[in-house]
């Protein structure tokens, strides 16, 4: 199985699909079903009852889950989207870009 290297928090951009070339941030993976919710990625309207807790019902704007496979880490010294590589220095496993090399 391969090794997912998105972690929740990462900036993502979208490579395919309708929200193609949009970015975001990571707020949550399900790495075993290979599936990943960003931020403002995917939103869905969806008609929401009142509760104890939220008066209003309504509409609510949620992101819906989408697959790994559509999106790439935006790499923090090239600024662009890209696939994780991974080297081990001093022991440590880090992530590095495969395009510029750098440390994502
Ligand atoms: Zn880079």
């Amino acid at each position: 199985m391969a090794t997912v290297s998105i972690r929740k928090n990462d900036e993502v951009e979208v490579i395919s699909g309708k929200d193609k070339g949009r970015r975001g941030r990571v707020v949550n993976v399900l790495p075993k079903k290979n599936r990943i919710m960003v931020e403002a990625v995917a939103r869905a309207t969806r008609h929401t009852r009142p509760t104890k807790a939220r008066m209003q019902g309504g509409l609510v704007q949620k992101e819906q889950f989408i697959d790994l496979s559509n999106v790439q880490v935006v790499c923090k010294a090239c600024g662009k989207p890209t696939r994780i590589g991974h080297r081990t220095e001093d022991g440590v496993k880090v992530r590095i870009c495969r395009r510029c090399e750098g440390e994502v």
